[in-house]
């Protein structure tokens, strides 16, 4: 028996009781109350990330939430104006989420990603970095419908800023903290100004990580981080909610780790005037492969078990994008054929030049891919991120690019599937109400025309898109 709808929150029970009462006078149809909006999905396969595919259910959407999923011969308490919708073949599955996207590094394309996300079925995503103000009201002046945006406001950097807006081509993503002192007031000023949770970048100094840490706590704001460089992914992860690229695993991987660390801790101190971003880049390139050629299996898991609680993003179309390049996939001309002429010039400009770039050295995507099976072993949780529209991330799309790399890594398809549901909805403390096809959860939902299960390319078939009960793509 799946009638969930004897499992009532009393809120619900006022219609039901008036529903009885209808079916008393007439068998046919019943009035749940004028106000209880009524859409019924049927004959559909559910594709839950938790439990698996169910095959031919009805959905009862009432008032933007999943009110039931029940086999086809269940008896729903229907009022007459139930709006009915035959899913007959197809698969519904939760609504994904995109952890990791910046809504204002490329201008030609700020007020298309919304729009692109819901087209491929993204309803949720996470800003991993940006002016604050700018998100908020972009946020708030986005015309509906459009993806739920949560925003972490500026990367949290230190003395040197990677991203301080030198660059004409790199936009000003990031702000220094230069104290640990200034650490609770920065994090104060950025909950008042929107921020759902907190995003921490390389170069900020070991005392400040802390004290950024202990003000998000202290306002229930998550934290997504980088692991700055002068500490290991072991010392900061646990303090993270999130970690994003896989970056410097690798270093805390490495049989030489100790050494390596030290090196680029001398490097940090004495640089003391320059770019953030060529100090960054210059660490990354002379340590990055390095590490990964002292791989050491005993000491990985050592770090990977302090990081159980600590989802990382891996972010792997990024981290593969100069090896395993996006623009030779078959749907890619397509694909990008949708974003505004500016950016298919800019990015055509971009493709030249990594085409140029031969022979591509494959050691970081390929150990980031490896790394996957290493997560999955010692319990780490992976959630599903893209950097969209850095490195060629075609919003929506390359999430599902994300999802391909994750089963090719050793997740199934429904692991993968989860990590772009459940586990971004965890992250934000949410997983009871987003997330899942199941009875309470919000109607954020995609219909498919084939099962994502038994091939993860499926999730690309994106037939209908709902938000919060509204059908927003059909
Ligand atoms: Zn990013």
């Amino acid at each position: 028996m799946n009638d969930t709808r004897f499992a009532l929150a009393p809120s619900r029970m006022q219609a039901v009781l008036l529903c009885t009462c209808a079916l008393l006078t007439t068998l046919v149809g019943c009035d749940t109350g004028p106000t209880t909006r009524q859409l019924l999905i049927e004959n559909v396969h559910v594709v839950d990330p938790v439990s698996g595919l169910t095959e031919n259910r009805q959905v009862l959407v009432e008032d933007g939430s999943i009110a039931a999923v029940t086999d086809a011969s269940a008896q729903l308490a229907l009022n007459t104006q139930v709006e009915r919708f035959d899913g007959k073949g197809r698969y519904l599955m939760p609504g994904l989420w995109d952890m990791h996207v910046h809504f204002i590094y490329d201008p030609t394309l700020t007020h298309e990603m919304a729009d692109l996300f819901l087209d491929y079925g993204i309803t949720s995503v996470r800003d991993t970095g940006g002016d604050i103000a700018q998100l908020a009201d972009l946020r708030s002046a986005l015309p509906s419908p459009k993806p739920n945006i949560y925003i972490s406001g500026p990367l949290l950097d230190g003395k040197f800023v990677v991203y301080d807006g030198t660059d004409p081509s790199r936009p000003p993503l990031g702000t220094g903290v230069a104290a640990p002192g200034a650490a609770d007031a920065t994090v104060a000023a950025l909950k008042e100004a929107g921020a759902d949770f907190i995003k921490i970048y390389e170069l900020v100094q070991p005392e400040t990580y802390d004290a950024l840490a202990a003000a998000a706590r202290k306002r229930d704001l998550p934290i997504a981080s980088h692991v700055p460089l002068m500490m290991t992914a072991d010392s900061a992860g646990p303090l993270a909610d999130s970690m994003e690229h896989l970056r410097n695993i690798e270093l805390a991987c490495a049989s030489n780790w100790q050494e390596l660390l030290a090196q680029r801790q001398l490097r940090i101190r004495n640089f003391t005037e320059g770019l953030g971003y060529a100090l960054r880049a210059g660490l990354h390139s002379d340590q990055r492969v390095p590490a990964i050629k002292r791989y050491d299996e005993a000491r990985c898991n050592t770090v990977l078990d302090t990081l159980t609680s600590t989802i990382q993003v891996p972010t792997l179309r990024l981290n593969t994008v100069s090896h395993l390049r996006p623009f030779e996939r078959e749907d890619w001309p397509a694909a990008l054929a949708q974003l505004p002429e500016a950016t298919q010039m800019a990015w055509q400009a971009r493709i030249d030049g990594l085409k140029r770039v031969l022979p591509v050295d494959p050691t970081f995507s390929q150990w980031s891919i490896f790394l996957i099976e290493r997560l999955l072993a010692r319990g780490v949780p992976i959630g599903a991120g893209t950097d969209t529209p850095i490195g060629l991330g075609i919003p929506g799309y390359s999430l599902h690019t994300e999802l391909e790399f994750l089963v090719q890594g050793g997740m199934t398809p429904q692991q993968a599937l989860y990590a772009a549901t459940v586990t971004p909805a965890e992250f934000f403390r949410m997983a009871d109400t987003i997330g899942r096809v199941t009875q309470g959860m919000r109607a954020d939902l995609v219909l498919l025309g084939d099962n994502p299960l038994t091939d993860i390319r499926h999730s690309r078939s994106v037939e209908a898109v709902m938000l919060a009960g509204e059908w927003v793509r059909r």
